[in-house]
């Protein structure tokens, strides 16, 4: 795990005095995140690397995670694509399930922060165990457009946290609590950031075989619907006429999506019969997600819906050129034209794919503004900062809170 001072060659040494700074005016404070998983999507991607740089800091801060078994997580899937304003059929029985496993959490997880911070809806009802601590409630998914019967319901419990805590301006909503607004980040030093040797961006190609024979585009997501991976085939099937390339998708399953295994089946059928699509089911190696992006010509992210998007990021941290999704906190990330290219379609996905592989120094601009646009506002150290901030400020309500 890299040492904060590490961080100054990337952010400048005033960013990481002010973490320091902060860290110190939370001395004696227990931060408790809360979650679902430990491995798979963006909210354990995150914390894997926030947890231990906030200790570093010197802020006592812990990571636990609920239990839950395959009908509970089978729910909270469904409310999550509710949530994303997919139709879903939702039941009472579904909130049965979810209310039965959040009653045996709200009995065994062990509650010790003195700011709890809980990620995402699965684990949304411990704060039924609120005493005198401070409670933040972290959505990461887009609620811009939710099912109302699943919000209705989840506001409930929302309501009696301190703050709740959002990824964009859109997905806010109307709530009587204090409001934040913070973009998610990636670390530039871990292992699926760092610069890598181009030996050991071939040597993953290698090992899966994907030679680098043509230009590839790459998508690196679980195998989920609302990644739209049949989208990518179809588009890369649009670009193929013109232009020789390679299609690799490639992702996990994460251990809270039992969907995942159906839409690997999906789409290993889609493409079996073209040898220069790839399907990669990765186990958990940040190394390889790592050469596989830089490895890359371009990195698409054609998702139908998404919370942040963290592979944008890491993609453009890399100078790669992007086509992405005008959706969630995509746009964020990218300009259109300027950081990359947002499409709105399978045919926009792929013009704008053909034109990012018929003009490279276009492509390359691309790259190299993202990659300006990531270090000044999605790396860790800017989210380390905001966290800390309204930490503080939970206890100074009412106030500004100053360095
Ligand atoms: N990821 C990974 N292996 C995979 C698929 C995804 O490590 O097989 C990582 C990806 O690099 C990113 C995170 O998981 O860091 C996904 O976050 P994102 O916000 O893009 O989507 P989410 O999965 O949270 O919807």
């Amino acid at each position: 795990m890299p040492n904060i001072d590490e961080y100054v060659p990337i952010v400048g040494q005033s960013i990481v005095d002010d973490l320091r700074l902060l860290a110190e005016r939370l001395r004696g404070k227990v931060v408790q995140h809360v979650n679902s998983t430990a491995v798979g999507g963006g909210v354990a991607e995150i914390l894997n690397r926030m947890v231990p740089l906030l200790r570093e800091l010197g802020v006592d801060t812990r990571w636990d995670l609920i239990k839950g078994g395959e009908q509970f997580f089978a729910v909270t899937k469904k409310f999550h694509n509710a949530l994303h304003g997919s139709p879903e059929e939702i039941g009472q029985r579904d909130f049965d399930v979810f209310l039965a496993t959040s009653e045996q959490n709200v009995r065994e997880v062990d509650i010790r922060g003195d700011i709890v911070f809980i990620h995402d809806p699965q684990p949304i009802a411990l704060v039924k165990r609120r005493d005198d601590n401070k409670w933040i409630w972290r959505c990461h998914v887009d609620v811009s457009n939710p099912n109302r019967k699943v919000w209705k319901f989840l506001r409930e419990f929302i309501v009696r946290y301190d703050s709740a805590v959002f990824s964009a301006p859109s997905f806010s909503q109307t709530l009587p609590i204090r409001q934040f607004l913070i973009t998610p980040s990636i670390d530039p030093l871990s292992d699926k950031n760092r610069e890598l040797p181009e030996e050991a961006v071939a040597a993953v190609f290698e090992k899966y075989g994907v030679p680098r024979d043509k230009p590839v585009i790459t998508q690196i997501s679980r195998f989920d619907r609302l990644k739209d991976p049949l989208g990518v085939i179809a588009a890369y099937a649009q670009v193929k006429r013109y232009n020789d390339c390679r299609l690799v998708l490639a992702g996990g399953t994460a251990a809270d999506d039992p969907e995942g295994a159906q839409v690997l089946r999906e789409v290993q059928e889609r493409s079996r019969r073209d040898p220069d699509i790839h399907v990669l089911l990765l186990p958990q190696n940040d190394l390889e997600v790592n050469a596989l992006q830089r490895g890359s010509t371009i990195i698409v992210q054609k998702s139908l819906k998404e919370g942040f998007g963290l592979t944008v990021s890491e993609a453009l941290w890399k100078a790669k050129p992007v086509v992405a999704s005008n959706v969630g906190g995509i746009p964020l990330q990218v300009t259109h034209r300027y950081s990359g290219l947002l499409c709105h379609s399978v045919e926009g996905a792929a013009f704008a794919l053909k034109q990012l592989l018929t003009s490279p120094d276009y492509a390359r601009k691309l790259g190299e503004n993202g990659r300006e646009h990531v270090r000044n506002n999605f790396l860790l150290t800017r989210h380390l900062r905001d966290y800390m901030l309204v930490f503080l400020s939970l206890y100074h309500e009412g106030d500004i809170v100053n360095l």
